[in-house]
């Protein structure tokens, strides 16, 4: 099955979101491959932002994703990096659509809860640049015959 990766960002922690947030990617079906804490620092973010790095708001960006540690994490499903991207919704927050993690708990554009993998092969990318092999688990979820039809398990 598919994997994507997320980050509960600073602004989770901060605002004691991190089991509202998880419950959603649970209820939803989808599975926990890998999570843990960790502190990000500039040369980390300085990859997974490559795309922002000449942007004026970056030195913002960095200072808030190094506020606090965050929580990264592994989820895995079917489609999952849509799935995940459509419930994480708008990169402002103030502008997603309720009912998206970021429609439903923020109120800006950089403290906007969550990051989530744009795309497969970037998921693939960033699940390598976050965790170490042996810290993704392969397991089965005994509720996957009640959340899948038997042609969507592979
Ligand atoms: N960001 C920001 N100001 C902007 C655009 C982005 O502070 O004008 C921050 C915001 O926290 C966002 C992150 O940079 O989540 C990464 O930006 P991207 O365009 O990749 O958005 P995302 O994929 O997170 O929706
Ligand atoms: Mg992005």
């Amino acid at each position: 099955m598919e994997q994507t990766f997320v980050i509960l960002k600073p602004s989770t922690i901060s605002r004691s979101l991190v089991g509202d947030i998880i419950e959603r990617y649970q209820r939803k079906g989808l599975k926990i491959a890998g999570v843990k804490m960790m502190q990000l620092d500039e040369k980390i973010l300085r990859e997974h932002y490559a795309h922002l790095v000449d942007r004026p708001f970056f030195p913002l960006l960095l200072k808030s994703m190094m506020a606090t540690p965050v929580i990264v994490m592994v989820l895995e499903g079917k489609d999952a990096v849509s799935v995940v991207r459509t419930m994480t919704g708008a990169t402002n927050a103030r502008l997603a659509a309720p009912g998206t993690i970021r429609g439903d708990f923020g109120m800006s554009g950089q403290e906007n809860l969550v990051h989530a993998s744009d795309s497969v092969e970037n998921a693939k990318i960033e699940v390598a640049r976050f965790f170490r092999p042996e810290e993704i688990f392969n397991y089965d979820l005994i509720t996957a015959s009640a959340i899948y039809s038997p042609d969507e398990m592979n």
